[in-house]
């Protein structure tokens, strides 16, 4: 799917041009050299003018009334965003690494609903305590790069918390999957297509090949190095190979035991048998 999403960032602007909107607040904030010039009247030190305002000053409490709006406005974007970024860690995260990849499969949407459930019941319902809040809906005709109509919707959140909510399920429902490499543990996207847990970067000792390329590869090798379950899995599945190499074993009789192995190797790992009868059952 061509890259289309773009994201536009409204009320953009800094301290000082905020606090320059409102020189009339402050004390010397036009020397009456640069009276004229707006460039060279801009003023960097804000000292309240709270001792020269004759009370009431007629301009001076819609204008201070204005100054608190925005400058409440420009705090509560970088509020937004430390919330944002709370939500990322303790909320987007654990239900990503632990939620959403249980079935190992890109969900459907009675799976998708179940997991959404599941979480919002076992943490507290933390996705429902997230308002998200958009001034603006609507949907647009528009040209991709190469001149062709598409379809688009155009969405003003008020705030990052509220953008990361909608683009997080409405990418779930699309089956836009986010996971943690099992390789590299760094975040990507499955798109559709084959699920897995590796992701498609560049491996930095062997540029040449990727995490996917190499991942359940490695897995299994440490695995088999440091548990005991996979050891004698791994044993097992060695030993009969031989067999079948030999001719001792048929196709069918070895694939039929490999998945019988598995099974009970899975079933090792989850403690629904003890290891002894794991490891008697297993070399048979
Ligand atoms: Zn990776």
């Amino acid at each position: 799917m061509r890259k289309i999403n773009r994201i536009f960032v409204r009320g953009h602007w800094s301290l000082p041009e905020l606090l320059n909107g409102y020189k009339e607040l402050f004390v010397n904030h036009i020397h009456p050299d640069d009276m004229y010039d707006e460039e060279k009247s801009r003023i960097v030190h804000f000292e309240p003018d709270v001792g020269t305002i004759e009370w009431p000053e007629p301009d001076l409490p819609e204008s201070a009334g204005a100054f608190n709006e925005d400058l409440c406005a420009f705090f509560g974007a970088y509020l937004g965003f430390l919330s944002a970024c709370r939500d990322v860690k303790k909320v987007f995260k654990p239900f990503v690494t632990d939620t959403l990849h249980r079935d190992s499969a890109f969900p459907d949407t009675h799976a998708l609903a179940k997991m959404f459930d599941d979480f919002e019941v076992r943490e507290g319902h933390p996705f429902q305590k997230m308002k998200c809040r958009m001034s603006r809906f609507a949907y647009r005709p528009q040209r991709d790069a190469d001149g062709q109509m598409i379809f688009c919707e155009q969405i003003d959140f008020l705030d990052l918390r509220s953008f990361l909510y909608y683009d997080f399920w409405n990418g779930l429902r699309l089956n836009r999957l986010p996971t943690k490499c099992g390789q590299c543990g760094r975040f990507f996207l499955l798109e559709g297509g084959k699920y897995s847990r590796y992701c498609l970067h560049p491996l930095t000792d062997e540029p040449g090949k990727t995490c996917r390329d190499v991942g359940s590869k490695r897995r299994y090798d440490d695995r088999c190095k440091t548990d005991p379950v996979w050891q004698i899995y791994n044993r097992a599945y060695k030993t009969h190979y031989a067999r079948y190499m030999k001719m001792k074993m048929t196709a069918g009789e070895f694939e039929s035991w490999s998945r019988h192995a598995s099974e009970l190797r899975d079933r090792a790992a989850g403690d629904l048998i003890s290891f002894e009868a794991y490891c008697g059952e297993i070399r048979r």
